[in-house]
């Protein structure tokens, strides 16, 4: 297992252009980023909800790189986004997802047979062309490059500690910097108009 901020610093050296939904890892993201107007940090969502997002982006943007930091809640939530995704085959998305082996955002509840699944099995399975996992981070950092070279949609399963939260989510600290709909806003401008 690794930290998610860590991954996301050695990411950030790779990221160049790409639009990032940084999904639950946003609140380490919003320190990281260079590139805030191509970040879509979407608060945290219904579970399962960000891979339709990114898919719905990737595919309306098909010259704009789209990389989505999923959870593995989010795709047990939502696992007909799989399928979906590869049946698209959007060549321009990228489908990280951080497996901490809990709820870490409703506090900390286990996820059915956490240590035994193999996501980037379902995603192969599922018709992703290719699928990594990764549970320490030199292995991630030598291939990052290599895997935002190829052609999407591609799948990384990785194992993080847990970032568990207990507070009502009312009380917790917000770690957005912009409205939704600013967010939404700054992107929009910052892609500008569509030409597909
Ligand atoms: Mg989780």
């Amino acid at each position: 297992m690794f930290q998610t901020e860590d991954m996301l610093r050695v990411f950030q050296q790779y990221r160049g252009d790409a639009v990032v939904i940084p999904g639950r890892g946003g609140r380490h993201w919003v320190n990281i980023s260079t590139n805030e107007t191509r970040d879509v940090p979407l608060g945290d969502p219904a579970m399962g909800g960000h891979a339709s997002f990114g898919l719905g982006l990737a595919l309306a943007r098909p010259n704009e790189k789209v990389v989505l930091f999923d959870s593995e809640g989010d795709v047990l939530m939502n696992l007909g986004a799989l399928p979906t995704i590869a049946e698209k085959a959007p060549e321009n998305f990228y489908h990280f997802m951080l497996d901490n082996e809990c709820y870490a955002t409703t506090g900390g509840q286990p996820v059915p047979n956490a240590a035994n699944v193999q996501y980037d099995v379902i995603a192969r399975g599922s018709g992703y062309p290719a699928a990594y996992a990764f549970d320490n981070l030199e292995d991630f950092s030598n291939n990052i490059q290599q895997i935002l070279e190829q052609p999407g949609p591609v799948f990384v399963a990785m194992k993080v500690y847990p970032e568990i939260e207990n507070l009502p989510i009312g009380q917790r600290r917000r770690w957005q910097t912009r409205s939704r709909d600013q967010v939404i806003e700054d992107l929009k401008n910052s892609m500008g108009p569509r030409t597909a």
